[in-house]
């Protein structure tokens, strides 16, 4: 299997998918992520075409595997990191300070005063206390502020957790400004895989209003972070990187003008550029009237499949049976834990065929899987990762 037909609007195009040849010409003692840095490079080439002219702050949690970086850095590419770790290899792929953005909205002081000192200037922040920590420990920095948007249609939305509400970003500003610090714009993440370019429409609208009061409150905001959610296909179909971006800055353009502009993709970059070879340990059926078949797998929830709570992320699983009858099938793990079920809600569809023993890839899984692993939950050992 060499090619991938991906769910593009318009024609569907297929290249040469080298992760997918390393996987079928290899044996795996356990599951493995074979993840190709040419495919992430091309990936990124496109997304920067139709994001021409922002800033690409790679999302450094998507997968921080060395490599990947390295080959970003080459590329010019920034980066968003989100602890003191990620910045640590930020900086050992050879990134410079200026292309590290500190992104993550709670940290902790000692990681901001280890942050200022290495060089970096560009920190996140969604509450007053955050603030004043940055001002402790980065005297003078220049910060975003997060707002909360809504009416995400991603299919793993982000929403609640970060951001300040809109009517909250004035005293916010003014505080940072009491404070030394430099608010230079504002950021927001629309939900990560966001599948259409469209569905950012009415969540723009409601960054256009905040910033466009903010300027009118006196403050000259420059910078626009667009964060991520730019699309990855799994099971359904997505647009081509390229149009998805070009989309979405015309969006951009619309509301705010000629700005300056940074994205942080992390799935829309690395997912397609990896597939998991795994191996089905059981399937069995409950009882003699079972309808469904439980096929359990060597990898779950605990050991890289984190996305698949509650079902979100919807990955494909190729197996060497595929093209005869298929039949529903619930997923799981090897765990001990009852949680540890992948689709269950919306069982899949496999072949009847399907045994103990078969090899099976889990497609396009290439971000928030490898560091998604527990260390040895049960005994089983995080996911392995081929670098290609
Ligand atoms: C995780 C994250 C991203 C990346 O999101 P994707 O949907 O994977 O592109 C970008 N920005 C921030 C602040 C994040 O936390």
């Amino acid at each position: 299997m060499n090619a991938l037909v991906r769910g593009a609007v318009g024609a569907p195009f297929a290249i040469r998918d080298v992760a997918m040849d390393y996987i079928a010409a290899n044996r795996f003692d356990r599951p493995t992520l074979v993840i190709d840095t040419a495919r992430i490079a091309a990936q990124y080439d496109a997304l920067s075409e139709g994001l021409a002219g922002a800033h690409i702050h790679y999302a450094v949690k998507a997968n921080p595997e060395a490599r990947i970086l390295q080959m970003l850095v080459e590329r010019g590419s920034g980066f968003d990191a989100a602890s003191r770790a990620e910045i640590e290899m930020c900086l050992a792929a050879g990134a410079r300070p200026a292309k590290i953005s500190f992104g993550n909205t709670v940290k902790k002081p000692a990681d901001i005063a280890f942050a200022w000192n290495a060089g970096i200037t560009l920190f996140a922040a969604d509450a007053e206390e955050e603030l004043e920590k940055i001002a402790a420990h980065a005297p003078g920095a220049r910060v975003y502020l997060r707002i909360i948007v809504e009416n995400s249609q991603a299919d793993w939305p982000l929403t609640r957790k970060f951001g300040c509400a809109p009517s909250a970003l004035p005293p916010l500003l003014d505080r940072a400004v009491a404070l030394g610090l430099k608010p230079v714009g504002l950021s927001f993440h629309v939900g990560s895989q966001t599948r259409e370019a469209r569905f950012w429409a009415p969540v723009l609208d409601q960054v256009a209003g905040a910033w466009h009061q903010a300027l009118a409150d006196g403050h000259a905001l420059t910078l626009l972070n667009i964060g991520g959610g730019f699309p990855a296909f799994y099971d359904q179909p997505v647009e081509a990187p390229r149009a998805y971006a070009a989309g979405v800055m015309a969006e951009v353009h619309a509301r705010f003008g000629d700005i300056e502009v940074m994205a942080e993709p992390g799935r829309g970059l690395v997912a397609e550029a990896g597939h998991i070879a795994a191996e089905v340990l059981l399937v069995s059926r409950k009882s003699g009237s079972d309808l469904h078949r439980w096929v359990y797998l060597d990898i779950g929830k605990f050991s890289g499949l984190a996305e698949t709570m509650d079902e979100a992320i919807r990955y494909r699983i190729d197996t060497p049976h595929d093209g005869g009858e298929t039949g529903p099938c619930i997923l799981a793990g090897p765990s001990c834990d009852s949680a540890d079920v992948l689709y269950e809600k919306r069982p899949l569809q496999l072949p009847l065929a399907l045994q103990a023993g078969d090899r099976v890839v889990i497609r396009n899984c290439g971000a928030y899987t490898t560091t998604y692993a527990s260390v040895g939950f049960n005994g089983f050992p995080p996911l392995d990762v081929v670098v290609l």
